[in-house]
């Protein structure tokens, strides 16, 4: 095996975040009583996109933006609701709602007996473990951290530590982080000293990334951890 010890981001890569914030998010809309929503998921996805922007650089932790983000969403449409109730509704809703995407509960299947498996996701701790108890994900993975947990998010190195500390210090050399962003598990990785496999399905061909691999389907990465 090339990799013995792999790093999964788990929003975007083995998680369909896209229809659980669907889901999640009109369960919400329709509980704040906004009947027929009209822009203000597009707003939403903004205002969430430059929250989390403000993670990845420190200014906000991760819980912050639970609430943030409806008190944005409130302001700019006017909306008559409470935005702690709507920031529990939603957090609620993401916990329930989504399920694997397509060929990464093969995946997981696959790697787990060859390699030492740990998720690295930047979120919330309580959406993130009720995601985790629902698709019984613990079973695959030595170690789980996440950064609303620990207080540092990816691209920190410093969260690439903790989950390292947790593996009882494995060899970079044989170790890959694997995920979605760019920004938050490819720099990560890169800035830790570790190979990264960029997932990216949408991204255009030649889209420019310092990973050391970049793949458009799940199924190839057993051959990048194999070596092969
Ligand atoms: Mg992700």
């Amino acid at each position: 095996m090339r990799y013995t010890t792999l790093l999964f981001d788990l929003d975007h890569t083995l998680f369909d975040f896209d229809a659980s914030v669907d889901a999640a998010f009109a369960t919400t809309l329709a509980r704040a009583g906004v009947a027929e929503p009209n822009g203000h998921r597009d707003a939403f996805d903004g205002i969430n996109l430059a929250l989390w922007k403000r993670v990845e650089q420190g200014e906000l932790t991760p819980n912050q933006v639970g609430t943030m983000r409806f008190k944005e969403l409130i302001n700019r449409f006017g909306l008559d609701a409470d935005a702690d109730v709507m920031a529990n509704d939603y957090i609620t809703g993401l916990g329930h709602h989504g399920e694997l995407l397509p060929g990464a509960g093969e995946l997981l299947d696959q790697l787990a007996p060859q390699a030492t498996l740990a998720l690295l996701s930047n979120g919330i701790g309580a959406v993130a473990r009720a995601k985790i108890g629902r698709l019984d994900l613990d079973r695959y993975f030595d170690a789980i951290v996440i950064s609303g947990e620990v207080g540092v998010a990816k691209p920190h190195p410093e969260i690439f530590d903790i989950v390292f500390d947790q593996l009882g210090r494995p060899d970079k050399a044989t170790t890959l982080m694997i995920g979605d962003s760019l920004t938050s598990d490819m720099a990560g990785g890169i800035a830790f000293g570790i190979d990264t496999c960029w997932y990216a399905p949408a991204a255009p061909d030649g889209a420019p990334s310092d990973a050391t691999y970049r793949v458009t389907s799940l199924s190839e990465i057993p051959a990048i951890v194999a070596g092969v």
